[in-house]
């Protein structure tokens, strides 16, 4: 039996690229159908969120997803997205989504940043380590900033923020795309969670809806327009199995490694992860403080060889420097999900410079130098696989007409920088374009019952 339904707006995935969509348009369109499909759960009351079997759970592959080259990629899939296990930093997008692509985010940014109070952490909350790295790199000539954060300690019964807020945050101080949905539901949506859609129905250049499985059953939802946010990896899998073939060829991953180094006293790891960052634009990457957290560390250090695995009982006192590559486009993903995303010989010499940048300052930090090592890279925003410009107009429609995507798939080229605060103002400018269509149209206007 195939579960039916009619409405006028499918959006599918709930990160904040389809949450924010949802919430936006439920707030514009009240009398608009709009369902949001998430093969994911709700994980947020479970008490194995933010725990390690619970990331697990919870991830593709249970954190074991690799691209061919060997490094690892963290997905999560679950209501809230990849927002349930980041670091909760945020960023104003970036100038050259105006001058490069006339795609004006900056109001829509503004907007949201007032609304989500974001900002630094106080002083006192960004840790003594991390500031310590932060004071280097400035006696080195770089001024590195406290980092905005999607964060509000006041939200949090018991503030206790570390590496391992990345395995979901407990204390939820840390703002979580989960609740858009929330606000969307409030406003009268049809939220399905554990559903996933494997295929966009189209013809005659047309969208008519989107098919998939949900508990053992298939189902079909009939629209007029379909938005798919199924993040980086996810939407082109899903535009590939709908005739398609462009998604997916080409992809940025802010490909990432960390310096590690041994402190003298306390290191990083039960500080908030990323509490200070310095972007160089001439060089293309970002650089932070961040470390993984406790258990993850001998994992992720065992690809590079048992000898790095064996330094994890220094892990209490390790300072880390992040690297994120503004990585060029390259590789892809095919229609088994597999990944190939191999750096350019341009990407490898930015991120030799940029190495040797984090070892001075981890020197000047005070770190032995012996102990000074890269960690093995990894991707750590799967984007750019369904870029604007090339697959996408400006307003984010694919050549089927009404048919849409929304979320890191759509960036033109790699952000280098966290990329949340960028998807949450793509969205709400989508939500503006499609609330301008005068009537929602719906399944029967869209010729689907052809
Ligand atoms: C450990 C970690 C730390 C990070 N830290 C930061 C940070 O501090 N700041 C920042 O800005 N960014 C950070 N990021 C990156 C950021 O979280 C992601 O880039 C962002 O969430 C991507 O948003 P999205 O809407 O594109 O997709 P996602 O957040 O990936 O959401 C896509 C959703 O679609 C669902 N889905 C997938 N396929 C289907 C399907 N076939 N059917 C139905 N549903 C489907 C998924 O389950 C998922 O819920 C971090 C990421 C990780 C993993």
């Amino acid at each position: 039996m195939t579960v039916r339904k009619q409405t006028d707006v499918v959006i599918v995935g709930s990160g904040p690229g389809g949450a924010t969509l949802a919430r936006q348009l439920a707030r514009s369109k009240a009398g608009w159908g709009i369902t949001l499909l998430e093969r994911g759960r709700d994980w947020r009351n479970s008490p194995l969120y933010g725990t390690y079997p619970g990331a697990m759970l919870y991830t593709d592959r249970a954190s074991f997803l690799y691209t061919r080259e060997g490094l690892s990629i963290v997905r999560p899939l679950m209501l809230g997205g990849a927002t349930s296990m980041y670091c909760g930093c945020a960023a104003r997008p970036q100038a050259w989504w105006r001058e490069r692509y006339g795609i004006d985010l900056e109001a829509h940014a503004e907007k949201t940043a007032a609304e989500l109070a974001i900002g630094p952490l106080p002083p006192e909350l960004r840790g003594a380590a991390s500031t310590r790295i932060a004071e280097a790199a400035g006696e080195l000539g770089m001024q590195w900033q406290p980092q905005d954060k999607f964060v509000q300690p006041e939200r949090a019964t018991a503030f206790d923020c570390g590496a391992k807020c990345m395995l979901g945050c407990r204390c939820r101080a840390k703002w979580n795309a989960a609740e858009y949905v929330d606000d969307a539901v409030a406003e009268g949506i049809d939220l399905w969670t554990g559903a996933t859609v494997d295929k966009v129905l189209h013809g005659g250049g047309q969208v008519f809806g989107v098919r998939g499985r949900r508990g053992g059953r298939t189902f079909v939802i009939e629209a007029g327009i379909v938005v798919v946010c199924a993040g980086g990896i996810g939407t082109p899998l899903i535009l590939q199995g709908s005739g398609l073939p462009d998604a997916g060829r080409g992809m940025t991953l802010d490909t990432t490694s960390m310096v590690y180094g041994l402190a003298q006293h306390e290191g990083i790891g039960n500080e908030p992860p990323m509490t200070w960052s310095y972007p160089d634009d001439g060089l293309g990457v970002m650089f932070s403080t961040l470390i993984d957290p406790w258990l993850n560390y001998p994992v992720a250090m065992l690809a590079k060889g048992p000898g790095y695995a064996l330094t994890w009982p220094r892990w209490g006192r390790t300072l880390g420097v992040m690297i994120k590559l503004k990585d060029e486009v390259s590789g892809g993903i095919d229609r088994k999900g597999r990944i190939s995303k191999g750096l350019t010989a341009g990407d490898r010499e930015r991120l030799g410079r940029a190495e040797q940048v984090a070892r001075r300052i981890l020197r000047q930090a005070g770190c032995d130098p012996e102990t000074l090592f890269l960690t093995p890279l990894r991707g750590t925003h799967p984007s750019g696989t369904v870029r604007i410009d090339s697959m996408l107009s400006r307003d984010l429609e694919t050549a089927v007409e009404n048919l849409y995507a929304c979320d890191a798939s759509v960036f033109p080229e790699a952000l280098a920088r966290p990329t949340v605060l960028t998807i949450i103002s793509l969205a709400r400018r989508l939500a503006d374009h499609l609330a301008n269509k005068s009537q929602p149209i719906n399944a029967n206007d869209a010729g689907s019952l052809r």
